[in-house]
């Protein structure tokens, strides 16, 4: 069956790759709820642990259900390697463990995941690691930022909430040119609308509580890229240190993946109807949603996604005051900082996610009192513009 891989398309390999059946000949993908496994002999314990045979150990390192999902998401991804974490953070810490030493440097997009920012300004900082940030389209600046020690540049494309696209294979090859790797966060796109690492990139981190599961019910994480980088070095950092996937988790994950190309699209027809829908209202001062032909990046977006995805933001007339007032006048919508869910979300960055920041480092992130963002679910468009409209008028 893997011989078929390199020939299968996005969607087959969703819902087949990675799958190897037990003797029970099971049609769905088993969950192994087991910690440990059991050997043949002591010297096959003896090869096992000394690696001289491949195999099961213990659920720290492999679990077979966890197998199934990297092996499904790797090929997805087209990486060779993909390793399962605990969460979305857990992936970046163990690529920032595995792959980083005292005395190496970050240059890192500015718009970023939040909680990134504090693991390396915070975390990863105490241990001699530095990071330095640059505007995510801003090429010269991130040619800049680049020290004789960066090790990686590390990015988020569409950005959230403003929804900014990097140019991956030119960060790529910026990144190559200065013997740095490209770490890219793609967790609003997901495989189904972007590969980085067929543009170039080295790893591509996940949290695949948002649209991998799809139905906000689990938090995972995932690291692809080649053997050396993740199969061996992030591997390494993540059987020693535990923050491994459970089987449960990787089974939902697994499930996920089989609808994540239909449900991306539909998250994105509804995301490009709702933009649109949102541009005509005379409250509605900007839109941000690269489906726009009136996004700065539109034409880069056609060319490195194969859809827009579903999150878009949007800024009101009359500050904070309006901002509240539209999202306390929805009815459906969830007001939740989450994303990647079938139920669309709405909150207000400038109080919710963006809080902490001061006014100055808010202004310039380009977080206005006014905007508002929402991430698109799967509820009937016409609904999702009627609960949005209430507070518009
Ligand atoms: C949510 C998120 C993360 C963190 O993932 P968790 O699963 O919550 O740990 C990282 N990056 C992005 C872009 C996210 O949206």
């Amino acid at each position: 069956m893997h011989d078929d891989l390199n020939d299968w398309a996005m969607a087959t390999l969703a819902v087949r790759a990675g799958q190897v059946r037990t003797p029970e000949h099971e049609h769905a993908e088993p969950i192994f709820p087991t910690s440990s496994y059991v050997f043949d002999s002591a010297a096959q314990a003896a090869a096992r642990f000394s690696g001289d045979e491949p195999g099961n150990i213990y659920s720290r390192f492999t679990n077979p259900t966890v197998r199934t999902f990297e092996q499904r998401l790797a090929a997805m991804e087209g990486g060779e390697c993909c390793v399962a974490t605990s969460s979305g953070m857990a992936a970046i810490l163990s690529t920032c463990m595995g792959l980083l030493q005292s005395g190496d440097h970050i240059v890192s997009s500015n718009a970023i995941f939040g909680t990134s920012v504090i693991l390396f300004n915070k975390f990863m900082s105490p241990f001699g690691v530095e990071t330095s940030y640059a505007p995510l389209i801003d090429l010269d600046a991130w040619r800049k930022a680049i020290k004789p020690n960066t090790r990686f540049l590390f990015l988020e494309t569409p950005s959230n909430p403003l929804t900014e696209v990097a140019d991956i294979a030119a960060l790529a090859a910026l990144a190559h040119e200065h013997d740095c790797l490209l770490v890219v966060d793609n967790c609003l796109c997901t495989p189904a609308l972007q590969q980085p690492l067929k543009l170039g990139a080295d790893i591509v981190i996940h949290s695949a509580t948002k649209y991998i599961d799809g139905q906000g019910r689990c938090i995972g994480g995932a690291v692809v890229g080649n053997k050396e980088l993740v199969g061996e070095k992030v591997f390494g950092f993540l059987r020693t240190a535990g923050p491994t996937m459970s089987p449960f988790n990787a089974w939902v994950f697994l499930k996920g993946l089989e609808t994540l190309s239909i449900r991306m699209q539909a998250h994105s027809h509804n995301a490009l109807a709702l933009a649109k829908f949102l541009q005509q209202n005379d409250n509605v001062t900007a839109v941000h949603f690269p489906g726009l032909e009136t996004h700065p990046q539109h034409d880069l977006a056609c060319i490195q996604q194969s859809d827009f995805g579903g999150v878009l933001s949007f800024e009101v007339k009359g500050g904070k005051e309006a901002a509240w007032k539209v999202i306390d006048a929805t009815r459906l919508l969830s007001i939740t900082a989450n994303l990647g869910d079938a139920k669309t979300t709405i909150t207000h960055p400038a109080t919710t996610t963006h809080g902490r920041l001061t006014d100055e480092e808010r202004a310039q992130a380009g977080i206005s009192d006014g905007l508002i963002r929402v991430a698109v679910g799967l509820e009937d468009i016409e609904d999702i513009k009627a609960d949005l409209g209430r507070g518009l008028v």
